[in-house]
């Protein structure tokens, strides 16, 4: 039997291994940290299927100049870290032209629409409503202009990339999330079929306990490099021990790239660093409210209400900035008109490319070498589907149509 160690035991990792072992292949799963711990524990848990148009475009880029000289920025580059970003920045530019973002968006609507299938399937297989709420989101407008025509036009936009969306006034949106403040309150665009988790952790230990059994072996070890064998096949070294598999997919976020530099593979994929805090002040909201202009949501959980979001190209090992945990406080004080008390603090590594699409597919000259990572804001959303697409090359299948464009090809052609 093929054999295959994954490595990262995040929501990707493990989602990989669930279709993997659902194919009958003996998976070893490597990762020194408990299943779920790294950016898969502390996201807004949104199953984003409004997401549909990547951030390279040219109104980014209009608007980025003056988001990142905002004192209260949600957008943050660390001086520090842009020698790292200089070909992703090149590509990012490359990727908003309109030709390039029209084509990298209508991928992105490809893969989003299997996505949510494949996510919605394994969700309802794995835990049902228990894991998830089925409310939709809100994501509000709040500058106190009245934008009605352009929510209309926004919520349009959506529907021809097939979500189910509607703009909604500032009245039915206090109808539906009365705890909001309906100060400077515009209005909101409402996706109803937008499915948040309860808790993201839960998620990723639910997809572990159905790995136990025959055929499943996780190795708390960290990996530290990869060694193609001649004969074909990977040698893999952690401090304490070896081990030879046929195949190897690799799903350790921004670690890929430094196991992929030793073997010269690399590819402009950057650390976006995000923040959550989770609120001690008790709030009854019933579904996720987005705050765009300030990038986070405010999400319902288990654990009580949880502000994630805000991006910052940083360093992965940098200590946290301290200021992007008292902004998402002060703008969730603001959305919901009262200060907030907050329990916990949390800093996550997001692995993000320049064209928004994640990495998935085999190293070419590299057999047996698979890549699922670069998922951004959405490797929550693409698990499942991330997850199926590796069954599938893993069983030498060829990619459907929707996956061509994620290959890692893509970034290695001629620069
Ligand atoms: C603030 C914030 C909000 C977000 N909100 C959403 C959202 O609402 N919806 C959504 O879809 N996505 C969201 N995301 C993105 C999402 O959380 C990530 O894309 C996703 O968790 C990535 O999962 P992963 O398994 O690739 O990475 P991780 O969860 O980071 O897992 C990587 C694992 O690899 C392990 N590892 C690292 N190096 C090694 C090594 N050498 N050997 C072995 N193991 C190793 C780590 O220990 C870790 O467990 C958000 C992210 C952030 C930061």
């Amino acid at each position: 039997m093929t054999s295959i160690a994954v490595i990262g035991a995040g929501v990707v990792g493990l989602a990989v291994c669930h279709a993997l072992r659902q194919r009958g292949f003996a998976v070893r799963l490597y990762d020194p940290e408990p299943p779920g711990e790294g950016a898969s524990f502390g996201n807004a848990g949104l199953i984003a299927n409004y997401a549909t148009a990547p951030m390279a475009n040219l109104a980014t880029l209009r608007q980025l100049p003056a988001m990142l000289a905002r004192p209260d920025r949600s957008i943050a580059i660390d001086p520090g870290y842009t020698p790292a970003l200089a070909d992703f920045g090149w590509r990012f530019l490359r990727a908003a032209t309109p030709a390039s973002f029209s084509r990298h968006k209508g991928d992105l609507v490809r893969l989003i629409r299997e996505a949510i299938t494949a996510q919605h399937t394994l969700l309802d297989a794995l835990g049902g409503e228990a894991l998830y709420r089925a409310n939709g989101c809100l994501q509000v407008v709040r500058d106190g202009r009245g934008q009605r025509a352009a929510l209309e036009a926004m919520a349009a936009t959506k529907r021809a990339d097939g979500v189910a969306c509607e703009a909604l006034g500032p009245e039915e949106v206090m109808g539906l999330e009365p705890e909001l403040s309906a100060r400077g309150l515009d209005g909101a665009l409402y996706f109803p079929e937008t499915r948040s988790l309860r808790d993201p952790l839960s998620l990723s230990r639910s997809l572990y306990q159905g790995l136990q059994g025959e055929g499943f072996t996780h190795v708390a070890e960290r990996i530290q490099s990869l060694a193609p064998l001649g004969k074909g096949g990977w040698r893999l070294h952690t401090g304490e021990s070896r081990a030879e598999v046929e195949r190897v997919v690799l799903c350790a976020g921004m670690a890929n790239n430094v196991l992929l530099g030793d073997l010269g593979v690399r590819l402009p994929v950057v650390s976006e660093r995000g923040y959550h805090v989770l609120l001690k002040t008790p709030l009854a909201l019933d579904r996720p409210v987005g705050w765009l202009t300030h990038h986070f949501y405010a999400t319902p959980m288990q654990e009580g209400v949880r502000l994630a979001g805000t991006t910052e190209f940083s360093p992965p090992g940098k200590p946290p900035n301290a200021r992007c945990w008292s902004r998402l406080a002060d703008w969730g004080g603001a959305l919901f008109g009262r200060p907030l008390e907050v329990e916990r603090k949390w800093l996550g590594v997001r692995h993000s490319t320049p064209d928004g699409l994640p990495v998935i597919g085999e190293v070419a000259g590299h057999p047996g070498l698979i890549l699922a990572y670069g998922h951004g804001h959405l490797g929550l959303t693409l698990s499942a589907e991330t997850a199926r697409l590796v069954a599938s090359l893993v069983e030498g299948e060829s990619l459907p149509d929707h996956a061509r464009a994620l290959s890692p090809q893509r970034f290695l052609k001629s620069r």
